[in-house]
Order: C-alpha cells, then sequence, then structure tokens
C-alpha cells in the first residue's frame, strides 16, 4: 500500500492526520540457531520487508490501535492504568510492549496507531518482532526516552518473553532493530556486541516457507532450553557459551544423551557462526555451503529441530544449485523456513526445483521469498 494511502486511512480512522512513522523490518538468520539463548553467536540480517506504523500522539492518555492487517478491529487500552490482555490476539503485542515499558519505569502517553506490514506473519521472518520493535519505537519516540536502539530490543523480547508467554532469545529483536542495509549483522549474545559484515553484492536471499503446520512448538522449544541448560551446569558453565568440545567429552558420562545433542549442537554452532562471517566477507561460497549444511545436519540430527518437509525443501534446493550455493533450515524450526544463498541468476532454479518437486514430495505449497539486507528501526516526524 502507497505511503498517501496510509496517510488518508489514518486519517479516516482518527479525524487528525498522522504526524510521523516507525519502521522495523522482519529478518532471517543467516547461521547461528538456538546459539541465542545459550549466550552464542548468531548471524541475522534484516529484510526489506518491514512493519509501519503511522501515529500520532494523543491528549488524552488512551493507546488506540488499528492494524490494515486486520480490518474492522480495532484494540484501545488506557496507559495509565494497570496493563492486562485483551481480547484481540494481536492487539496483545502493543499492550506487551506498554506493559514492559511501565515496567521499566516509563510513563507511556496516549496515541493513536495504524499499522501497516509487509512480513508475512507465522512464515520465519519474525513479523512479531518487526511490530514489537516498531512499537517500541513509537513509545520512545512520544515519551523523548532516548533509548537505545539495542533497549528497545531488549524490551521487545522482554514483552515476548514476559507478557506474550513466548521464550524466544534476543536475535529477532536485536536485528530488527540495528539491522543495515547489504549487511548482515554478528551478534554476540553474550554482551550484545554486533559487527555488520558486508553481504557481497552478488548474493541472492533467498527464503522458503515450508508452510508445513508447527505443531507442539512450546513444549518442544522449553524442552531444548531445559536440555541445554542441564548440559552446561554438567559442564560446570553459566551457559554452553563457556563450553567447547573438550569439556562436552568429560562430562559425557553425566549426561542424558538429549542433552549431550543439544550441547553439540550449540557449541559446533557457534564456531560455524564465526567461520561464516569470514566466508562472507571472502564471498566464500564453497565455504558458505559447507558450513551451512553443516548447520542443517547439526539442527537435523543433535538437536532434531528439523521436520521431513524442511528436510526435504534443503535438498531440493542443495540439487538445485549444487556447487553454486548453500541452504539451510532457519528460525524456529518444527517446520517453517528454509534460506539459500546464491548468485542471482541461479534464484529461477530454486523457483523451479520447488514448484516441480515439493507439492509432489510433500502435499504442501511452498511460499518463495527474494529478499534483500535492509535496514532496522527507524523513526521520522513529517
Ligand atoms: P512470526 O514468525 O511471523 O513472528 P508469530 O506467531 O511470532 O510469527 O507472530 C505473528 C503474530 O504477530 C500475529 O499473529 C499477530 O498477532 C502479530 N502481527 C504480526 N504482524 C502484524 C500486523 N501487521 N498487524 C497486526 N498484528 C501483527
Ligand atoms: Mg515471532
Amino acid at each position: 500500500m502507497s505511503f498517501d494511502m496510509l496517510k488518508d486511512r489514518f486519517e479516516e480512522l482518527y479525524q487528525q492526520p498522522a504526524n510521523a512513522i516507525s519502521i522495523a523490518p522482519g529478518r532471517v538468520n543467516l547461521i547461528g540457531e538456538f546459539t541465542d539463548y545459550n549466550d552464542g553467536f548468531v548471524l541475522p540480517c534484516a529484510l526489506e520487508y518491514a512493519t509501519r506504523v503511522l501515529y500520532r500522539q494523543r491528549e488524552d492518555d488512551k493507546i488506540v490501535v488499528h492494524s490494515m492487517s486486520y480490518p474492522g478491529e480495532k484494540d484501545e487500552f488506557s496507559a495509565s492504568e494497570e496493563i492486562t490482555k485483551g481480547d484481540s490476539q494481536w492487539g496483545n503485542y502493543i499492550r506487551a510492549m506498554a506493559f514492559v515499558f511501565k515496567r521499566a519505569g516509563f510513563a507511556l502517553k496516549g496515541v493513536d496507531l495504524l499499522i501497516e506490514s509487509d512480513v508475512p506473519q507465522g512464515s520465519g521472518l519474525s513479523s512479531s518482532a518487526a511490530l514489537e520493535v516498531s512499537i517500541g519505537g513509537v513509545f520512545n519516540a512520544i515519551g523523548g526516552f532516548g533509548l537505545s536502539e539495542q533497549r528497545i530490543a531488549v524490551l521487545g523480547q522482554e514483552a515476548e518473553n514476559d507478557f506474550m508467554d513466548c521464550q524466544c532469545g534476543i536475535m529477532d529483536q536485536l536485528i530488527s532493530a540495528e539491522g543495515e542495509k547489504s549487511h548482515a549483522l554478528l551478534i554476540d549474545c553474550e554482551n550484545l556486541e554486533t559487527e555488520a559484515i558486508s553481504i557481497p553484492e552478488d548474493l541472492s536471499i533467498v527464503i522458503v516457507n515450508s508452510n508445513y503446520p508447527r505443531k507442539l512448538v512450546d513444549s518442544e522449544y522449553n524442552q531444548r532450553r531445559i536440555d541445554c541448560e542441564q548440559a552446561a551446569s554438567k559442564m560446570g558453565v553459566k551457559t554452553l557459551r563457556g563450553a567447547d568440545l573438550d569439556k562436552l567429552a568429560q562430562a559425557k558420562s553425566d549426561m542424558t544423551e538429549n542433552e549431550y545433542k543439544r550441547a553439540h549442537h550449540v557449541i559446533t554452532e557457534n564456531s560455524r557462526v564465526i567461520a561464516a562471517t569470514v566466508a562472507l566477507k571472502n564471498n566464500d561460497m564453497d565455504a558458505l555451503r559447507s558450513l551451512m549444511t553443516g548447520s542443517h545436519v547439526s539442527l537435523r540430527d543433535d538437536f532434531e529441530v528439523t521436520v521431513p518437509a524442511t528436510d526435504g525443501l534443503v535438498t531440493i534446493c542443495q540439487e538445485a544449485l549444487g556447487d553454486r550455493g548453500a541452504v539451510r533450515m532457519t528460525g524456529g524450526g518444527f517446520g517453517g523456513a528454509i534460506v539459500c544463498l546464491c548468485r542471482a541468476e541461479d534464484v529461477d532454479s530454486i523457483k523451479a526445483a520447488v514448484t516441480e518437486k515439493y507439492h509432489a514430495q510433500f502435499d504442501l505449497h511452498a511460499d518463495i521469498y527474494v529478499c534483500k539486507a535492509g535496514n532496522g528501526l527507524a523513526v521520522t516526524s513529517f
């Protein structure tokens, strides 16, 4: 939808024009899966798909919100009263941000909000983080709190953890807040330090969503977290960041098979992330392929978060690309998406192979997104 149409829609809804916009993108993780909550390394990039929030401060203390994705539904609550869950499923993300801002001691102001987004929801591109971070950008700007992007990201993670009951790590919100056009971001999740890594001009990022119906995701996700914590404690380290393969071998006899395998994934994945930053800097496709393949195999066999549909998609794309690309699952697993890095001229062969083989093998239709690395949070008045 064009910017002018969106502004018109805002004025229709609120009888006043918007005077500012907050924009935050979705993301894809190139490598470093399930390492964020173990204080490890991740290498995501922000996408050009983004969530835009038009807004205008109100005279009273009401927070009123509409979303172009849910026409006819609005949510409204008072910034000065206790924030609890409401009837609107998506409205709760805005309440979640209000809740964490207030809990952190920031006095919120009333605001009219209109959300519009081209980040597909539930497709593994993290539309929820894009929403949290864009709303955080609004609250920060109208309150004049002067928060850093990092602080807004941490508040977004708290919103998801403590209000939406999803125990995600920091990656999605941090890359949405701090992403840089044409760059991936190496994030050290132990201290949230980042290093922007330039993505070679001739590299295309293709995301293929399996559309596999995700089931039991929360319980499985939480069990993986517990296994990782147990494994760390049996090695005598605070988190798996402090572990290495020697410590793992020494503690193996004290561990359950799953604790050992989960820790083995995280330890080796952290090394692959660091190696991948070098490979990306050098535009070394052979190295990227071997690291991304290694990551996928480890997620399949050690962390056990792939499903036949995502394994199958990876195989289909690997066969289509041969030695001209690198492929692995990305995101939270148990379905979701895969990511391919390849040259622009090979994007069509991915599309053709997925169209020809995926539905025939898995009775599902995949969505394909050809992406570029975009900017993180931006808030502009007009
Ligand atoms: P994802 O993998 O896309 O983050 P989630 O289930 O975590 O999937 O988040 C999707 C939820 O985020 C939606 O169900 C909705 O509540 C909220 N959401 C995302 N984008 C929008 C939007 N444009 N408008 C309103 N709510 C949105
Ligand atoms: Mg999400």
